[in-house]
């Protein structure tokens, strides 16, 4: 066979480029390529498959294989050889196809005479556009270098795909980037929001792939190259040793942009035919493969920087910067692979919408978009490859689904569900300033849940009667270093004075679990949820929770001061939390501070087994909030991250409303007070059934407190309690179905 020397790949590169450059288009480009690639490499056949939709593959040119399969034949993903590469990403060269693992044979295609097989991905930037496959009749192993050159040709395909090269006359093939799409996700944040994409991170578009001068390239390369390396020891200067973790990411950067494989890989690409931003790119696309295959985060992360010093170098090397010219649309939705909070609070409430390729619901993204209520999808796979800057695009957070470049039926019934949404919501500010009593004269109090400066304008829009959960760790999530006490007491008096008067239930640091802060050592723990967090690192490690308590006090200025603990799990635990905040009264008094005219001391109750602790606790207790989602999650043992188990279990579940009433009781006997402030406050349905066992005080996000309040005062909570008390007796799993059933008659 004739072996692929980098001059013999330059050759077909060079080749390839010419039949870009002919009139040529459509499918006749596509079958030119198959043929010079078979004659190129001395093999009877050549294909490109690529994909139809999401699952299959089509055959959309051959050299070799019969020509009317083209456009007929189909697979799978997974299905054969051809449908495995496209898979795992991964090559498959064998000698042996027919008996190779996997092998299906097409008798359409009369591939059966042909034994040896390579098959490359054909994928940019991380995404799988189809495969490119070469056979022949004799047995081979096609050498590395022929596999690396046809790595280096499919790279071009890719990126000829993405131009459109190959939308034309008798071609299958529709354009990419302007079909309507359903892509679905994950609910983060609910909502609906319609607007148009805007781009985190612009993508770069390589328009030139081939190069005919690799010197040319090679200098353009090392120049780019330099300028990154300046770029990034300037960064590396302006912090200054300031900020250590933003200087280690800095530092993972020089250690890339001096890497030798990194530059020598880009360099043989070169001499092979590519330009220097096609061999960025192809480092970047293998990066990715690469990023979604690694399960370890430390090695993720690294890999995501490779990502971002790839993205640096292409827009030096394209011209094409961060500022591509383009500008935020009036009604943006931001799209990325992923973003740190804040960054996101960066954009803040200009953002009508978030669609995130990757991210979770647990991450502190999605925390910040929901304090801002801002409708979030993550998980919304191929977002950042297919969506342009500029597309019209709707978010619809309450299905977790994204209408991306819709067309008019979606668009009109989508609107119509948002003016829905906007008429609710006027129908909530009539009832903003009146108290929640429902039809049998029961009040229920009605409070939100903050965490960020940005949540305390809702205070007074929400008609939130004080905050009944302020989650501090937020402002430590959203640093890269950990405040100082006098920030500390500066955000706390602001939080205080925009309450003006409400009462404010500040909780203690609740980090561990998924709530990592950046600038503190990770612990590997096997479960995290169940481990070192909250209380725990309060009670083990005091220093940061002794600050706290400290700003706190100082914040609180003489006024009254409310503190309650995350997560304890025994009376034991409280009355150490509790002892630490008398010890920092007195170290406040010595240090000549005012104090707080009063204190109480409250905890979460989060875990099962503080809702059987003896009865002294809860007389200890200056009042107690039953963190539903951490209790839910530990009554049912159910991941509350877990999106499989998530929703498995119903909050009206039997076992769990009369867990919920045993504590009420508990509460009513011992005289503690309680309130409810996991996110089934919020939920309508399950907040009527929360006050129906008893509970008085319920926390929200500020959006709900409207609905909740709407329904609480059209329901009769005795009725409710009769109604449920009904379904137990029948032995009911959950009482929704007859609480639904009541609903619907009121
Ligand atoms: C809860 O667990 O219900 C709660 C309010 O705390 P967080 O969601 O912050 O864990
Ligand atoms: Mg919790």
């Amino acid at each position: 066979m004739v072996e692929n020397t980098e001059s013999e790949s330059r050759k077909l590169l060079g080749r390839l480029r010419e039949t870009m450059a002919s009139d040529v288009a459509g499918q006749a480009r596509l079958d030119k390529i198959t043929q010079l690639i078979a004659d190129s490499m001395g093999t009877e056949v050549c294909s490109i498959y690529l994909f139809r939709d999401e699952e299959t593959l089509e055959l959309c040119a051959t050299e070799g294989l019969n020509r009317e399969s083209v456009h007929q034949t189909r697979m799978r993903v997974g299905e054969g050889l051809v449908g495995r590469v496209a898979r795992t990403g991964k090559v498959i060269n064998t000698a042996d196809a027919p008996n190779a693992r996997g092998f299906r044979y097409m008798p359409e295609t009369g591939e059966e005479r042909y034994s040896s097989f390579l098959g490359i991905p054909v994928q940019r930037l991380g995404e799988m556009l189809g495969v490119l496959v070469v056979q022949s009749k004799d047995r081979r192993n096609y050498s590395a270098d022929a596999v690396y050159a046809l790595e280096v040709v499919a790279m071009v395909i890719a990126e000829m795909t993405e131009l459109g090269a190959f939308v034309g006359e008798g071609s299958a093939m529709s354009p990419l980037h302007q079909q309507s799409l359903l892509l679905k996700g994950t609910t983060a944040q609910e909502g609906a929001a319609e607007g148009h994409i805007w781009l985190h991170e612009p993508r770069v578009v390589v328009t030139n792939p081939i190069a005919d001068d690799p010197q040319r390239e090679l200098q353009r390369l090392n120049e780019a190259v330099d300028e990154l390396r300046v770029g990034v020891d300037r960064m590396l200067e302006d912090t200054n040793g300031g900020d250590k973790e933003q200087a280690q990411v800095l530092e993972t950067y020089r250690m890339f942009a001096n890497s030798k494989g990194w530059m020598r890989r880009m360099e043989e690409d070169i001499a092979r035919g590519l330009s220097a931003e096609a061999a960025v790119e192809k480092e970047q696309s293998l990066a990715r493969g690469r990023m979604a295959q690694v399960q370890d985060a430390y090695l993720r992360e690294r890999l995501s920087d490779l990502d971002d010093l790839s993205n640096r170098l292409l827009r030096i090397l394209t011209g094409q910067g961060r500022d591509t010219g383009a500008e935020l649309p009036a009604d943006p939705i931001l799209v990325a692979r992923n973003i740190g909070p804040a960054e996101l609070l960066e954009y803040g409430r200009k953002l009508k919408g978030i669609i995130l390729e990757e991210g979770s619901v647990g991450s502190h993204a999605a925390i910040v978009a929901r304090a801002l209520a801002i409708p979030l999808v993550v998980h919304v796979g191929r977002i950042t490859t297919e969506g342009l800057n500029g597309d019209h695009v709707l978010v619809d957070g309450d299905q977790g689904v994204v209408h991306l470049r819709p067309d008019d039926p979606v668009v009109s019934a989508f609107r119509d569900k948002i003016a829905m949404q906007a008429q609710a919501q006027e129908r909530y500010t009539s009832i903003r300033e009146k108290p929640a009593i429902t039809r049998d004269g029961q009040r229920v109090h009605l409070m939100m849940n903050a965490g960020l400066m940005a949540d305390l304008p809702s205070l007074v829009n929400s008609g939130a009667e004080g905050v009944g959960l302020f989650r501090t760790e937020l402002q430590f999530l959203v640093r890269n270093k950990m405040p100082r006490r006098s920030e500390l007491v500066a955000l706390y008096q602001r939080v205080l004075e925009a309450a003006g008067g409400k009462r404010v239930v500040f909780r203690t640091l609740d980090i561990g679990s998924d709530k990592v802060l950046p600038y503190m050592k990770p612990t590997d723990e096997p479960n995290p949820a169940m481990g070192w967090r909250a209380i725990r690192v309060g009670l083990d490690k005091p220093g940061v929770m002794r600050m706290q308590l400290q700003a706190l006090i100082r914040a609180a200025n003489g006024g009254p001061l409310t503190v309650m603990f995350p997560f304890v799990a025994q009376f034991e635990e409280y009355r150490q939390a509790r002892e630490e905040v008398n010890k920092t009264i007195e170290r406040e008094k010595r240090l000549g501070h005012v104090l707080p005219s009063r204190i109480e001391i409250g905890a979460m109750l989060e875990t099962p087994s503080l809702g059987f602790a003896p009865l002294k606790f809860f007389e200890e207790v200056d009042f107690l909030s039953i963190g539903g989602n951490d209790l839910k999650q530990f009554f049912f043992a159910a991941d509350r991250e877990n999106e499989r188990v998530r929703k498995r279990y119903d909050t009206l579940n039997v076992s769990f409303l009369s867990f919920i009433e045993r504590i009420v009781e508990r509460c009513d006997i011992s005289g503690t007070p309680l309130s409810f402030c996991g996110e089934d406050a919020g939920r309508p349905i399950e907040a009527v059934c929360l006050a129906a066992m008893g509970i008085r005080y319920l926390s929200m996000r500020p959006a709900s407190i409207g609905p909740v309040k709407s329904l609480l005062m059209r329901v009769d909570l005795g009725e409710m309690r009769k109604i449920i008390a009904d379904a137990r007796h029948r032995g009911e799993q959950s009482v929704r179905p007859a609480v639904m059933q009541y609903l619907r008659e009121i």
